[in-house]
């Protein structure tokens, strides 16, 4: 069979992609090796999908080569996806930072996208196992359907996290076989593990959450950290594993809209319980095993300036050395791709191989926590989709 573009990937990436293509008159053929299309968007922000965010810029983004997202961004805002969904009367709201969130359901988005690729004669082969990929004039692609041909191929197999939503790394696979450089793939966005001393010890803690600083070298969010049975996990432990270099401690500041030491300073007369103060910021199960592990609570007026500046330190900086990530199974995304520096920053078009096409978080392109990932997915499926084709290679070069 042959076809002006083949698709291989029906995720967020790969039907933005198809549709755009198919709109411009393309033939075009999405092959997944699942059943289902888009799984992730159907899970992703807890069923509600964070598709985008009113905020968008190169600086929500992790990239070795950090401008190559500008040109695609500004080409496919937020504001295109907004009137994409208003055009077909789905509901959506905008939370704090700027995130935007389906009021329904992420089904939604998912049918949307299908009554998009619909519209523009998209082909799909679902449930399809590609085992070759051979550069023919254009490309043939191997599956255990059959052969099929087509001018263009776009990768749009996302990355290794959720194994058990049809991730692997067959993207990374295919950009080695036309020699491209793939970064190092780590797990990003993904709770962490504690030491094992550090288990015993705060797994008691599970379900606690606190509004908390935290940082990694330069890096630092201030948003939700909630204790596991495992480790630390909520926004602030999955946006800060992005940066963290899988050795150093974290500091936490756990009061980051408190100036405790002044408080307790303030307090120095009273003869109120340490802890009795501290469960007016803190919750009351933290603040107990804080106190155990810091010696028995004493009445505020018995504590020394110089213990006071150690509880102080100990609570604007606590240092937390994790034991390691959760790993792929749990992270939401994958640090590191396909090297951008060979991908054209217009067209996702590589640079080696005129008519193949990256697009998505095969990408060595990593969003923060807040709808960046599927803004990624849009953006690039959008950009890919607008030049795949036959007679439309040109242009990649001019970059
Ligand atoms: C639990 C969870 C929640 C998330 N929540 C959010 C959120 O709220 N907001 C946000 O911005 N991001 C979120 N993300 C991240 C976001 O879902 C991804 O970054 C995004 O889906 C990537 O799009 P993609 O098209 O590159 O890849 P995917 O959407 O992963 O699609 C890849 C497709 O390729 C197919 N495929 C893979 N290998 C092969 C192969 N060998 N042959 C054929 N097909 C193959 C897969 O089956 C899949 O359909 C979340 C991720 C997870 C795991």
């Amino acid at each position: 069979m042959q076809t002006d573009v083949i698709i291989i990937g029906a995720g967020a990436s790969g039907l933005m992609c198809a549709m755009e293509a198919g709109k411009r008159g393309r033939s075009v053929l999405v092959v997944d090796h699942c059943e289902n299309v888009a799984r992730k968007v159907l899970v992703s922000g807890g069923g509600r999908c964070n598709f985008s965010n009113r905020i968008m810029g190169p600086e929500h983004f992790i990239c070795d080569n950090p401008d190559f997202v500008t040109s695609a961004l500004a080409r496919f805002t937020p504001a295109d996806f907004l009137s994409l969904l208003e055009s077909h009367g789905i509901e959506y709201e905008e939370r704090e930072e700027g995130r935007l969130f389906c009021i329904g359901s992420s089904r939604d988005i998912v049918e949307m996208l299908r009554d998009e690729c619909e519209r523009a004669g998209v082909r799909f082969r679902l449930g399809c196992r590609v085992s070759g990929i051979v550069k023919t004039d254009g490309f043939r692609v191997e599956t255990a359907e059959g052969i099929f041909d087509s001018k263009s191929l776009v990768i749009a197999t996302g990355g290794l996290s959720y194994p058990q939503l049809g991730a692997g790394n067959f993207g990374y696979q295919v950009a080695k076989q036309f020699g491209l450089k793939v970064t190092k793939l780590r797990p990003a966005l993904t709770p962490m593990k504690f030491s094992p001393q550090d288990a015993r010890v705060f797994g008691c803690l599970a379900g606690v959450s606190i509004n908390a600083t935290v940082r990694a070298g330069a890096a630092h969010f201030t948003e939700n950290l909630l204790f596991t049975h495992t480790g630390v996990s909520g926004p602030a432990i999955l946006q800060i594993s992005s940066y963290w270099d899988g050795k150093s401690c974290l500091s936490v500041d756990l009061l980051p809209r408190v100036d405790i030491c002044s408080v307790l300073i303030e307090k120095r007369g009273s003869r109120s319980l340490l802890s009795t103060l501290l469960d007016r910021y803190l919750p009351k199960r933290f603040v107990k095993l804080w106190c155990d592990l810091h010696g028995a609570p004493k009445p505020i007026n018995q504590y020394s300036r110089q213990e006071i500046s150690a509880i102080a330190r100990d609570l604007h900086d606590w240092r937390l050395r994790p034991g390691g990530t959760e790993g792929f199974n749990k992270a939401e995304v994958t640090l590191g791709g396909v090297d951008t520096r060979d991908i054209s920053s217009k067209t996702m078009e590589s640079k080696k191989t005129p008519g193949l096409y990256f697009v998505g978080e095969v990408l060595d392109v990593t969003g923060r926590l807040g709808g960046y990932n599927l803004h990624w997915a849009w953006a690039s499926g959008h950009a890919a989709g607008e030049s795949a084709g036959p007679g439309a290679q040109v242009q990649a070069f001019s970059q």
